[in-house]
């Protein structure tokens, strides 16, 4: 008997993402494929499969599982186990997809949302397609995941889906093997899925009216609305969307007054990489990303003359753009006929409206007309935003297509984590076993609605992943809300995270790096373990610890907070380190009122509202103010983003920036630097070189203390890890300074540098911390 010809029975398990990514039918296609006989289902968090057949044909189907795997798949672990023929029933003749296991207690993968593929968009703009214009065609492709799955596993009467029953045609297509629809979760059709419908924003309407035109009606009047200058709201995949004609700048303006939100930049969305070409400079790299199934928003470098309203991204060179990823926003776009702004269902930082009773009660102010579906959102989620920095993508926002995959952890977390996050950009993060699943972002913790997505985000993620935290993480400043969130859990044990060590130490679980480095944590403020602001450090730091071996010279900051959106602040605050100098920082008084400046004054005399903080963002507010940039902010970190944009790409020399070795620490010490600004603009040198030379000073004089550490320490790896890296000039200066003399940069990679990652961070330390308690 040859081998081929030997039985085989083998049961496999297969973990990683493999539910709602088209898992099911493959397995299917392939064991057909090769005559085998028997089952798969989904189980909590994996998926089983019982294989009978010629030995041969087993093995053939077991190497081609990997190599075939569906492109949304993931697979972490193959496990097969052959069991004895004649011991075990017999297998029915012929291979079938069996109902679900739910298994109590397993950790199950959630896939994230998926952006309309190729094959739905064809047939939605076929008129010879039953789907034809059907704002919710999916398939096991794609369509909406995280947002509409109840609970696990993913089956359709675990969705938001399960209101609508498939109709006969739909239903043979989920039963079909070889179907593109085949056990397709969320399929559906005009005959039997979700109804789309027009309102005003005075109508309370919460359900679809009777017999109106279904589908092309309200997507044709919306249309008009916008080619209009109208504002829409439209409910789509992870939430509202506010959306405007982006070429009308009077447009974009009443959305900005009704929105409240002056000057940051609205993103863009547009159906066609060609499209995207009329309006940016697009790399490969970021062409790859655009294209990406989970359609993030990119950060493009926008081109000098376009259709764009100059109200979009006002004073600045980058536009974020992304491409339509539902086939609502493909109709949409495709009828009006024009680049749409495409912005966040909120006020400003609120958390997204979802629901169609809160987008009702938050947005009627602000649009004119609603589209409004009834697919229910179960996990509202923001767009994701991600620029390119020296040819590597860098997240600054993440949420919608990433969330809620798992990121893995460097160590196993002994007990489960739950890791609070800072107060901006919040998310939290869950751990156990060796996964960490970072939420969305969710938003500033400043407000009730934020503190109350926070909550319900964290109780949606606890029950889907099934985690019960046992320890808490959270940051060492006592006034933050998440803080207060962490002594409300009642945890068994809640670990204190120094804010720049948990960037420096996302940065290093991200890379699984083990050993200690040289970190660089470059942000806005945090609370340091002195009692100080900081907020450009220097750590000899790994996973669990760090010593704070160097930091930029400490200022006070009169005003405290209120320094963020007043740059001048931060200029009034270095001014008094060096009374001698206060000529240099004169323009960047320019224009504030006696008033204003004698109370800071008097602040920082009376040290009473100014306090000590070494912050890398507030240097780089001072710098503006002392060009004349921005000497008020509209938002945070607003000096920054307009300082990066004159520099571009202009080639430059450092100016003075001393390293000063004080008692064993490194001080970078910016006022010679601040002189020598002030001092090149009375001489008349153009603001956009002064903006280029000041980046170059800052990544020299980081290089050239991190290369001191690095040779006295003995290490050749560094960390650079908090907002401020979120500066593509600044990053790519400052990486090629170190890796030219052979130093190992690392970054983050699928989390942002700024505060998004810092829960992931905490995690890192929780996790390490628990091992050494061991
Ligand atoms: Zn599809
Ligand atoms: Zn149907």
């Amino acid at each position: 008997m040859t081998a081929a010809a030997t039985r085989r029975r083998c049961r496999v398990q297969v973990a990683g993402i493999v539910q709602g990514v088209g898992f099911r039918p493959f397995v299917h296609r392939l064991a057909t494929r090769h005559r085998l006989d028997g089952w798969v289902r989904n189980t909590s968090g994996r998926v089983d499969i019982e294989l009978d057949g010629a030995g041969a044909d087993v093995a053939a189907f077991l190497a081609e599982l990997r190599a075939e795997a569906p492109p949304l798949s993931r697979i972490d672990k193959v496990s097969a186990v052959d069991v004895d023929v004649a011991e075990t029933d017999a297998v029915d003749e012929g291979f079938r997809i069996l109902e679900s296991l739910s298994n109590e207690g397993g950790r199950r993968p959630v896939p994230a949302d998926v952006a309309m593929c190729a094959a739905c968009e064809r047939e939605l703009f076929d008129p010879s397609d039953r789907r034809f214009e059907y704002p919710f065609i999916t398939c096991t492709d794609c369509g909406p995941r995280y947002t509409v799955i109840e609970s696990l596993p993913y089956d359709r009467e675990r969705t938001t889906m399960r209101w609508f029953t498939q109709c006969p045609e739909c239903e043979r297509e989920y039963r079909t093997p070889g179907d593109r629809r085949h056990h397709s979760e969320t399929n559906s059709c005009p005959v039997c899925g979700p109804r789309l419908w027009i309102a005003l924003p005075s109508e309370r309407v919460d359900s679809p009216p009777d017999n109106t035109d279904r589908y092309g009606g309200p997507l044709r009047l919306a249309a008009a609305l916008l080619r209009g200058a109208g504002i829409l709201a439209v409910r789509g995949v992870g939430g509202f969307h506010l959306a405007v004609d982006a070429t009308n700048d009077d447009a974009v303006r009443r959305l900005r007054e009704r929105k409240h939100r002056d000057a940051k930049p609205l993103a863009v969305m547009v159906r066609t990489l060609d499209e995207v070409r009329a309006i940016a400079r697009v790399s490969d790299v970021e062409a790859e990303l655009l294209m990406q199934r989970e359609r993030p928003i990119v950060l493009l470098e926008s081109l000098s003359s376009t259709r764009i309203a100059p109200s979009v991204a006002p004073g600045l060179r980058t536009i974020g753009v992304m491409l339509a990823y539902s086939p609502l926003h493909h109709l949409l776009l495709s009828l009006a006929d024009r680049p749409l702004v495409m912005t966040s269902g909120n006020r400003s930082e609120e958390p997204i409206a979802a629901s169609i009773p809160d987008g009702v009660a938050r947005l009627s102010e602000i649009a004119d007309l609603f589209l409004m579906h009834d697919r229910e959102i179960e996990s509202p989620v923001d767009d994701s935003v991600i620029r390119v920095s020296g040819n590597s993508p860098a997240f600054i926002r993440r949420a919608r297509g990433y969330a809620p995959k798992s990121i893995p952890l460097p160590c196993t977390a002994l007990e489960p984590i739950l890791a609070v996050g800072g107060h901006l950009k919040s998310t939290f993060t869950l751990a156990a076993g060796d996964d960490a699943y970072v939420s969305p972002h969710l938003g500033d913790l400043d407000t009730l609605e934020t503190l109350q997505h926070f909550r319900a985000t964290l109780d949606r993620y606890s029950r889907l992943f099934r985690i019960v935290p046992r320890v808490v993480a959270r940051d060492l400043h006592s006034g933050y809300l998440s803080t207060r969130i962490a002594a409300e859990l009642d945890a068994e044990r809640c670990i204190v995270v120094q804010h720049h060590h948990a960037h420096i130490a996302a940065v290093l679980g991200e890379h699984g790096h083990d050993g200690r480095v040289i970190g660089v944590s470059y942000d806005g403020t945090g609370a340091g373990d002195d009692g100080t602001s900081w907020g450009a450090e220097l750590f000899v730091a790994d996973q669990k610890s760090y010593e704070r071996v160097g930091h930029l010279r400490a200022a006070p900051l009169p005003g405290g907070d209120l320094a963020v959106r007043t740059p001048w602040r931060s200029a009034l605050g270095y001014s008094s380190l060096e009374p001698s100098m206060a000529a240099a920082f004169a323009n960047a008084l320019e224009s504030v009122s006696d008033d204003e400046r004698h109370a800071a004054e008097r602040q920082v005399q009376r040290n009473f509202n100014a306090p000590l903080a070494s912050s890398m963002g507030r240097l780089f507010d001072a710098a503006a103010a002392i060009l004349g940039v921005c000497r008020v902010a509209r938002f945070e970190g607003d000096a920054a983003m307009r300082l990066e944009a004159l520099a571009g790409s202009r080639a430059a020399e450092p100016l003075p920036f001393p390293v000063i070795n004080v008692s064993g620490r490194l001080l970078l010490d910016p006022v010679p630097l601040f002189a020598a600004l002030a001092e090149a603009r009375q001489r008349g040198e153009r603001i956009e070189d002064l903006a280029a030379a000041f980046h170059e000073s800052v990544a020299a004089a980081t290089a050239a203390a991190v290369v001191t550490l690095c040779q006295s320490r003995g290490l050749d790896v560094v960390a650079l890890g908090g907002g401020v890296f979120q500066n593509a000039r600044l990053t790519t200066s400052l990486r090629a300074r170190l890796e030219a003399v052979h130093l190992k940069v690392l970054t983050s990679i699928s989390l942002p540098a700024n505060d998004g990652g810092l829960s992931y961070g905490q995690a890192v330390v929780a996790a390490a911390v628990l091992h050494d308690h061991q």
